[in-house]
């Protein structure tokens, strides 16, 4: 563990932010890789190795970007597609200009990182819509003592969102490489509370549960039944419900104290499906 201490901080001395809560080796150890931890160790110290300690040249996990850049488009973002929208929590809103959105999409989208859409992030996959991801925030209606979970990491933005607003993300992303790339970039930016996890996350994180909230980024006709026993009593979750060829209802329900979920609110959204066996 003290080598894997020593390349996160290799990681972190370059690409940290110094407001992010503290690290932990495990996040990373956790992401189940193919290869294993091992694996893992020896990408971590190839991205050290290549660049020379400036990670600026690991393409796609420690972006080359500098979390400073696009700040005014950031600002525009937030002001003319979220703000103007109704998102109105001032927490949400400031986390949302202070990620720097254009480190987590690939460089050659990186212009439209503040654009109004989605944004491919490869293996068929999105990042969200910038307002989307404020709203689905918002509806958890989180605080900074909450453990959350999130289904579908994708890029990691979403969990770096939260990341700021919480004490723990837990995220589980079901592709391989979008999960370890998830992981090195949350680590080489510093979101040292974000812990990912490869896995299909239809049956939760159960050695961390329960959670106070769970946010699913990926459609599903119907809850998955542990989602749902993973969450606590009074805890929210937010959902895109319906099929993956419609549209969808992102759907927002609290756990009652008799532990049923109840819906409080739907909005007509269109999300990449959540994938898995039956
Ligand atoms: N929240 C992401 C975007 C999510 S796109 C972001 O901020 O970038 C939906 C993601 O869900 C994709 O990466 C997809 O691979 C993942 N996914 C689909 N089915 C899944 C499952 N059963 N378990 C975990 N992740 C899943």
């Amino acid at each position: 563990m003290r080598a894997a201490r020593l390349f996160l901080n290799c990681l972190r001395s370059e690409g940290g932010r110094g407001a992010a809560p503290a690290q932990r080796v495990e996040s990373l150890a956790s992401v189940r890789t193919p290869m294993g931890l091992f694996g893992l160790l020896l990408g971590l110290i190839g991205v050290c190795l290549l660049s020379g300690g400036t990670l600026s040249q690991a393409p796609d996990a420690c972006p080359s970007c500098s979390a400073g850049d696009y700040r005014q488009e950031r600002e525009r973002m937030v002001a003319t597609q979220i703000r103007a929208r109704g998102v109105t929590d001032p927490e949400v809103l400031q986390a949302m200009s202070r990620i720097p959105r254009h480190c987590f999409v690939p460089p050659r989208v990186r212009g439209e990182a503040y654009e109004d859409h989605p944004l491919p992030i490869g293996q068929g996959q999105t990042i969200s819509q910038p307002y989307i991801v404020a709203l689905m925030t918002e509806s958890l209606n989180v605080g900074p003592g909450d453990r959350v979970l999130e289904v579908g990491t994708g890029s990691g933005y979403q969990a770096a969102v939260l990341s700021v607003l919480v004490s723990e993300v837990f995220t589980v992303e079901i592709e391989a490489d979008l999960a370890r790339q998830a992981a090195m970039r949350l680590a080489c930016l510093g979101y040292r509370n974000v812990h990912v996890r490869h896995g299909d996350g239809r049956f939760g994180w159960e050695e961390r549960a329960p959670f106070d909230a769970i946010i699913v980024t990926a459609a599903a006709p119907t809850i998955p039944p542990a989602l749902g026993r993973q969450l606590k009593a009074g805890g929210r979750m937010c959902i895109p419900l319906g099929e993956a060829d419609e549209i969808q209802n992102l759907t927002v329900l609290e756990k009652d104290p008799a532990g049923r979920l109840v819906a409080k609110k739907r909005v007509p959204v269109r999300f990449v499906p959540l994938r898995g066996g039956p």
